[in-house]
């Protein structure tokens, strides 16, 4: 298991997102987990950008998931809106875990029980206004 990172600022959480991004390969899923703003759209937007991404927008809320293109497609998944696994699998989020590319999921909570093995799983946990504690792990089952 990896140690926890503390971040105290937005950019640091970028980088440590950028840092992951740098090592991920096709097929690949990243759960973050956190309440509303605790980092996880400024983790993912590391995250693409370790992946090459160069045009990385964070999506209007109502768009649950965007693809864009890097080293490895990304696809980057918001289920804030979204009820629980009925209504995931509703949007067919299993089907993107097969399709080679690094899929990015906010709010995975809402996925328990949908997500594959090996999932890597980003808890970040809001320390104070600019301090985080991010946890990264790899989920056995
Ligand atoms: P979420 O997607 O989890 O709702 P966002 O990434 O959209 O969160 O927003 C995080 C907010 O917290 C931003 O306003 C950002 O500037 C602020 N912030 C302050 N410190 C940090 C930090 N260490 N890491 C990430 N965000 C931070
Ligand atoms: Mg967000």
């Amino acid at each position: 298991m990896s140690p926890d990172l503390f971040t105290s600022s937005p950019d640091d959480t970028r980088a440590a997102g950028m840092e992951m991004g740098k090592k991920l390969s096709p097929g690949d899923v990243v759960a973050i987990s956190g309440e509303l703003g605790a980092g996880k759209t400024t983790f993912i937007k590391g995250l693409a950008e370790g992946l090459g991404v160069s045009e990385f927008v964070s999506s209007p809320s109502f768009i649950i998931i965007n693809e864009y293109n890097g080293r490895i497609p990304l696809f980057h998944v918001d289920l804030y809106r979204l009820r629980g696994n009925k209504e995931v699998i509703d949007i067919n989020l299993p089907e993107y875990f097969d399709r080679q590319g690094v899929v990015a999921i906010e709010w995975a909570e809402k996925a328990k029980g949908i997500l594959p093995e090996n999932t890597i799983e980003v808890l970040i946990d809001p320390l104070g206004e600019k301090k985080r504690k991010i946890r990264i792990r790899r989920r056995a089952c």
